[in-house]
């Protein structure tokens, strides 16, 4: 292990390592605007660090353990480590295996890092010679952006411990997540990706109370949040849409082109049984009939959701529901766990767990079904016309892009050749020629927009 001692250099230089989610992302995002508005540099490699801090997930025990990994690597490597994120929660863990780190916060703490960092690396300059851009920094390619409108979460769903971990929902104000969408797209973001623990409980915390933008009221809720965005101009995708009623508000506003139509809905499952031994709504034929309005009055929404397959107590024929809902539901893009305990979660209690073979080979039999249902839906957009964001061009003169239907690093990618004078971060349209399983291709047709 390295015993660094600060550098003598002027500038007090951070090292910054970054597990997750999304959500960390935002968090890692906002701690190193913060480190930069206060003066110091954040280095990218362990070497020139004075201090690394390191933004753990501790939300499965893969998760822990990579987190570990990441703390004992930047101790090897660097030796001073500040741990921040999920993992900080669970402060003894990570202490009995390195007493020797200098500071440990929880989640979303950007103020206890700062407080860590001031105490073991003391700055040395002014702070008000340092430059931060409004849109503070960013994590992301500058064509896109995580906007985190709230932390927590006040459902208790039996297989999770984010609420331990993060706390009941706090909703961020209105005023303040519109502004900071604001400076994104001013400094030339061209996709907003809308993320919390809970989209769709925006503002229930506060009781949905009137904030103001641009000098106009606007109640804190998801709706009203969301129509505000769709003004600015850019893609605005909704992420982690908890199936409240409410949700149904959204469908017009998608069918006139302000958010983008793309519904990310985490359902779990589809047997009632194993729903309330979730504590998740229950009612799956309600569930199919709002599926079916959603679609008629959206035509061209695309579906995400995620299940839960081996859950404790999932008999064959729960699972079969489960199949069957799938055929039924015809959902757009779908991701699958085998169910995997976690420690602190109250399912873990729960009798009747299924064998982890099981589990696997159910998760398996769902990918397949699954993935025939998804290579269906994406034949819909042959022959058609797409507006298309470009990520990133390929050495080989071709571009990858993604349509409305995608979201970044979990849905599918829409390559493009040739791509010739393309730029990233511009909008092209596509006419789409071929749909494999998950992805789409096709050649440009116009400009749309740059
Ligand atoms: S709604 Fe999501 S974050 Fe909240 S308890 Fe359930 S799974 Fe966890």
């Amino acid at each position: 292990m390295v015993n660094r001692q600060p550098s003598a250099s002027s500038v007090p230089r951070v090292g910054f390592v970054s597990l997750g989610c999304p959500k960390a992302l935002v968090d890692a995002e906002r701690i190193l605007t913060q480190v930069r508005a206060e003066g110091y540099e954040v280095v990218g490699d362990y070497e020139g660090a004075d201090v690394v801090v390191v933004n753990t997930c501790g939300f499965i025990e893969s998760a822990i353990e990579e987190s570990l990994d990441a703390i004992g690597e930047a101790l090897a490597e660097n030796g001073r480590v500040i741990v921040t994120g999920c993992l900080g929660a669970q402060a003894g863990k990570i202490l009995s295996t390195y007493p020797q780190v200098l500071a440990i916060t929880g989640p979303h703490d950007q103020a206890g890092v700062m407080q860590a960092l001031h105490e073991h690396l003391p700055q040395r300059h002014d702070p008000f010679t340092s430059l931060v851009p409004p849109q503070g920094i960013k994590l992301t390619p500058a064509h896109y952006a995580y906007l985190k409108i709230s932390e927590g979460c006040n459902h208790r769903c039996t297989f999770c411990i984010i609420p331990s971990l993060r706390g009941d929902l706090v909703s961020r104000p209105l005023g303040e997540v519109l502004q900071e969408a604001e400076h994104l797209v001013q400094a030339g973001v061209r996709e907003l990706l809308v993320i919390s623990q809970d989209t769709s409980a925006y503002g229930v915390d506060v009781r949905y109370r009137t904030g103001f933008w641009q000098g106009r009221p606007l109640r804190t809720r998801m709706t009203e949040l969301a129509r505000a965005l769709g003004q600015m101009g850019v893609w605005v995708r909704l992420h982690y849409v908890y199936p409240y009623p409410h949700v149904d508000e959204l469908i017009p506003l998608m069918a006139e082109g302000l958010v983008l139509p793309y519904l990310d809905v985490p359902l779990q499952h589809a047997s009632p049984r194993i729903l309330r031994a979730m504590k998740r709504p229950g009612d799956v034929e309600r569930t199919l009939e709002r599926i079916q309005s959603w679609r008629r009055d959206c035509p061209d929404l695309t579906l995400r959701s995620t299940f839960i397959a081996g859950f404790p107590g999932e008999t064959e024929e729960d699972f079969q529901q489960l199949l069957d809902f799938l055929e039924e539901a015809q959902l757009d893009r779908v991701g699958c766990f085998a169910y995997s305990p976690v420690e602190g979660a109250t399912a873990n209690a729960l009798p009747d767990s299924v064998p982890v073979v099981v589990r696997e080979e159910r998760q398996a039999r769902f990918m397949e079904r699954q993935e025939k249902i998804s290579a269906q839906r994406l034949q819909r957009f042959v022959g058609r016309d797409c507006q298309v964001l470009v990520d990133e061009l390929t050495p080989e003169g071709g571009a990858v892009g993604r349509s409305a239907a995608d979201a970044p690093e979990i849905d599918g990618i829409v390559a493009i050749a040739p791509a010739a004078g393309f730029k990233v971060g511009e909008f092209v349209t596509v006419r789409i020629e071929e749909a494999m399983a998950h992805d789409l291709s096709g050649f440009r047709v116009d400009h749309v927009g740059s």
